[in-house]
């Protein structure tokens, strides 16, 4: 038997009295490779998303919204969970309906990935698919199709990860601090996809307390309506990204807290998706590979950040496990013309 007098590496993790406390505190983690392959000389780290026990970011919200609803009786376990979502909140919620006893309903757009739905399937949640495409007040959107499932269903209830001020404040006190604590105060630049924009009005929010010089940059895929200002929406095109950009402005979204907003395409999304994969080992899914192509184009339109001594962050929300049908395989990214990409 090893016998020794010095402290145990493995003294401070405890265990976790179940798998919900595996959320959150996710790994900060620095780029060797690309950023060099990119020409970027700032320090580029990565805050690791997809580590979550679901799977990705939405599981920080999904804690929440539970905990809070929970704490204020408007559910209870046995009740039906009922939600609109890109599907990672669908997962995330589900995750926490498994935990906790909740039946959970997921509607979930025809353009969202198999993956998804068979982790959902998986998770013992009914997935409810709705046309691809549809504009979100029509009755076939998946936030009109939750809110006719809620009324059909007894004891149902939607946390509503669009209005939901949990939403927000999960990265405000969450993901925020956490950054500016794992980077000892030196972050300069974050940058993160907005969805419902929750990631990034609150890690704004949360940032902003600490320093006001935190350039928080907002990335939205070309064809959404999310940036602004509004002339940099001018683009219309259906895109393949999953998790980001919408055709109406969430109310947690807050479009002025970000300093900058940056529109990137599918193209540059996939192939940075797969470079960080192939060049740094981050298992991560295509609006991650967003991320990047926005700290591209920012470093080109300001050569002056892209100093040594300046820290990027930026935010990959969630898995290559998510895309494994569709960006991470050979066969897809040819049928949709990406074959020149590595
Ligand atoms: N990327 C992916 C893959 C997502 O699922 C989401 C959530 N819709 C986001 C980014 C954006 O997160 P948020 O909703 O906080 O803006």
């Amino acid at each position: 038997m090893e016998a020794s007098n010095q402290a145990s590496p493995f003294l401070g993790q405890p265990k976790k009295e179940s798998v919900a406390d595996c959320i959150g505190a996710t790994p900060l983690v620095r780029l060797n490779r690309l950023p060099a392959t990119l020409g970027i000389k700032a320090q580029v780290y990565a805050k690791l998303e997809y580590l979550n026990a679901g799977g990705s970011v939405k599981d920080r919200i999904a804690k929440r919204m539970v905990e809070k609803a929970e704490r204020d009786g408007k559910i209870k376990p046995g009740d039906t969970l009922i939600e609109a979502s890109s599907g990672n909140t669908g997962i995330a919620i589900a995750l926490m309906a498994a935990i906790k006893g909740y039946k959970c309903i997921i509607t979930l757009s025809e353009k969202m990935s198999l993956e998804k739905e068979r982790v959902l399937k998986a998770l013992g949640a009914r997935v409810v698919r709705t046309p691809a495409g549809v504009p979100i007040d029509s009755p076939d959107s998946i936030l009109s199709v939750a809110r006719r499932l809620q009324q059909e269903t007894p004891n149902s209830f939607i946390l509503n990860q669009y209005t939901n001020a949990e939403n927000p404040a999960a990265h405000e006190f969450g993901t925020a601090e956490e950054l500016w604590y794992q980077t000892e105060g030196r972050v300069n630049i974050v940058i993160s996809g907005a969805g419902t924009g929750g990631t990034v009005t609150g890690t704004a929010r949360g940032l902003k307390k600490h320093s006001k010089n935190v350039l928080i940059v907002a990335v939205d895929p070309l064809g959404s309506i999310l940036a602004q200002p509004e002339g940099l929406n001018e683009f219309k095109a259906e895109y393949k990204v999953e998790g980001i950009g919408y055709d109406f402005v969430p109310q947690v979204l807050d479009q002025a807290e970000p300093d900058l907003w940056i529109k990137t395409s599918d193209r540059d999304s996939f192939r940075y998706a797969r470079s960080l994969v192939r060049e740094e080992g981050l298992l991560c899914g295509g609006s991650s590979g967003a991320t990047v192509a926005a700290l591209v184009q920012l470093m080109e339109a300001h050569p002056e950040l892209n100093v040594e001594d300046k820290l990027v962050v930026v935010i990959l929300p969630d898995s290559l496990r998510n895309y494994l049908t569709t960006f991470a395989n050979d066969d897809w990214m040819e049928e949709h013309g990406y074959n020149d990409l590595e």
